[in-house]
């Protein structure tokens, strides 16, 4: 063979390496891995995250679920903590283009009969829609805002950027003060009771519940009753990130990279190594191994412990408090519709007029609420996705269209996408394959019902589910499609979260920590898992910080917990 002498060749062509060293590997680019990796980067540590998935996001996914070109936010839409995040301020992310647009309309219920509610960011406007029912509730519903709003600046926010403390200590430091005493009484009792002992109108009563309980809070548990005032509150203070979430998840993973640190896409952890009983790397499922000073996994106990590390590596009773792990109590299942035309959520009368009570803001709703008309019936259809069924006549969810907040969700302009979104069992009665085109069917005869037209005469262009079980085959993470990666209940919270051995995000396995939904505070897009687990990582490897904790969570500590 003969070569050409003045061919320059450089040599072959690197691939990544099959080993490669790392001071932290992160597994799962979800808000809560990505966060993680963002603050240790920029404190200096040479990282690498690993997704599973084609592209990084997690929960922050957008998708092109129904057809190119009309993108949906799959999971998380609705944004509930962005005033208070540190992530969010610390990473300046407005210079990557995040902005957020926080609707004044931002929750109502809307009935057959064509009347609504309407839950505002401005009180006063909420207090016109709810006088239409009760004066008496919207002049309760005003005044205690003003408390569930002191609870949630100056305690429930800062608190969930703090490391937990057991609810014995936080009981006795809220004792300190008059607000904190509040919290307490309220933490004592059930959802159900807090709305029914304040207000006297009974659709009030079930917007109201429904809101408090969306996000896994079972309406009859005692132990929790806080969860209200912080529902209630940020209920009306949602942000949608323009542009998409997905966009977010970008943001955060230019910091990554910004810094110094790797995002390695389509690449799923199969194991993490241990060597005599320490955490040292893991391999992934194509093959390489990535070696590392600490290992940060996102994912829910059973992957993290059982999965990954395998029983026999599990130290003490680490194993067994995995085992005990409760996932969410419902899942969702959502219906995702391209359309024409948006729903408009208006009923007319004989003369052709809207009927009585009718409130045009509501098509503004960032999220509209609809299905039941009573307490009654939203407590019958918890209780039937609790025990695995769901009543195709009685049932009820949340609606947004994303195009009247986002309309670069689609290329097309003046279409439309919305999703209609509904608690629901992982296992359901007959099987998701058998169920999900009846279960469609009804969200559809119940979303004509509220919105009449929307999906009639071709309006609806394409429509696709995503059940329980599809939101486990995309995320397996998200086991028995839990949406918060475990349950909420009081045995599962604070210091409790994912269990005691682990409560502080690292675990008793040296070199290995937690940050996903399943440590503490919990799931949702809190940013908190992550951010206290770059803290706890960061003390423990004798890192200096870079950031500073907000000056928020500085008065909540001084408050509450300074000798
Ligand atoms: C339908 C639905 C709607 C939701 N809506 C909202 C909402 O509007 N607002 C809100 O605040 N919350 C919402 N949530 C909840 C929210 O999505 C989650 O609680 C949040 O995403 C948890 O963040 P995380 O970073 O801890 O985990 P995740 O977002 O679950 O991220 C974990 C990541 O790990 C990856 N992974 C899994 N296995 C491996 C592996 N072996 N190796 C490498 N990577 C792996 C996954 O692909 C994923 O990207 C919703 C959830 C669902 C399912």
């Amino acid at each position: 063979m003969s070569t050409d002498s003045n061919t320059k060749i450089s040599g072959p062509f690197q691939e990544f390496p099959q080993v490669s060293d790392w001071d932290a590997i992160i597994i799962g680019g979800g808000p809560n891995g990505m966060i993680c990796a963002a603050y240790l980067a920029k404190a200096g540590m040479k990282v690498c995250l690993v997704e599973r998935r084609w592209e990084v996001g997690g929960g922050l996914s957008t998708e092109e679920i129904l057809f190119p070109c009309y993108y949906s936010n799959v999971h998380i839409i609705y944004h509930m903590m962005v005033d208070y995040m540190p992530a969010l301020k610390d990473f300046n992310l407005d210079k990557h283009a995040i902005s957020w647009i926080k609707p004044n309309s931002q929750t109502a219920m809307v009935f057959e009969d064509g009347n609504s509610i309407l839950l505002s960011n401005m009180t006063a406007d909420t207090k016109d829609s709810m006088s239409k029912f009760s004066w008496k509730d919207a002049n309760t519903f005003a005044k205690l805002t003003r408390k569930w709003k002191k609870i949630t600046d100056e305690i429930v926010a800062p608190a969930t950027y703090v490391p937990a403390v057991s609810a014995i200590d936080l009981s006795v430091a809220l004792e300190k003060t008059e607000i904190g005493h509040e919290m307490l009484e309220m933490t004592e009792k059930t959802p159900y009771e807090i709305i029914t002992e304040n207000f006297e109108n009974d659709k009030i009563r079930a917007l109201l519940l429904y809101v408090s309980c969306m996000w896994g809070i079972d309406p009859n548990e005692s132990g929790l009753g806080f969860y209200v005032a912080l529902q209630l509150y940020r209920g009306v203070n949602k942000c949608y990130c323009y542009g998409s979430s997905h966009k977010l998840a970008g943001a955060f993973e230019r910091v990554i990279v910004e810094n110094g640190g790797l995002v390695i896409e389509a690449a799923a952890a199969s194991k993490i190594i241990i060597e005599k009983g320490k955490a040292v790397g893991i391999e992934l499922a194509e093959g390489r191994t990535l070696k590392g000073k600490v290992i940060i996994s996102s994912l829910d106990p059973h992957t993290t412990f059982l999965d990954l590390v395998g029983e026999k590596n599990l130290p003490g009773t680490l194993g067994e408090s995995v085992k005990q792990w409760i996932y969410d109590k419902w899942s969702f299942h959502t219906l995702h519709v391209a359309s024409m035309e948006p729903p408009v959520y208006k009923k007319l009368d004989k003369a052709g007029k809207p009927v009585k009570g009718y409130d045009p803001w509501v098509n503004d709703a960032f999220m509209v609420v609809f299905g039941v008309e009573s307490t009654d019936q939203l407590l019958a259809h918890w209780k039937n996705v609790m025990s695995g069924k769901i009543d195709d006549k009685n049932f009820c969810g949340h609606a947004t269209c994303e195009t009247r907040l986002d309309p670069h969700l689609t290329r097309w302009p003046g279409r439309h996408v919305s999703f209609f979104q509904m608690h629901a069992p992982y296992k359901i009665e007959g099987g998701w394959a058998k169920r999900e085109s009846q279960v469609n069917q009804a969200i559809l005869e119940k979303w004509e019902k509220v919105a009449p037209g929307f999906t009639k005469n071709n309006n609806i262009l394409k429509m696709n589910g995503e059940t329980p079980e599809d939101i486990e085959a995309r995320f397996p993470n998200m086991r028995y499609g839990s949406i918060k990666h475990g349950d909420y209940r009081p045995t599962q919270m604070n210091t409790f979260r994912p269990n005691l051995d682990c409560s502080g995000h690292k675990t008793p396995i040296p070199g290995l920590y937690i940050c996903g939904a399943s440590s503490f505070p919990g799931g949702t897009m809190l940013g908190g898992p992550g951010y206290l687990a770059a803290n706890r990582v960061a003390e423990d490897m004798g890192i200096k910080k870079w950031w500073k904790p907000t000056a928020e969570m500085e008065k909540f500590l001084k408050t509450y917990f300074e000798k």
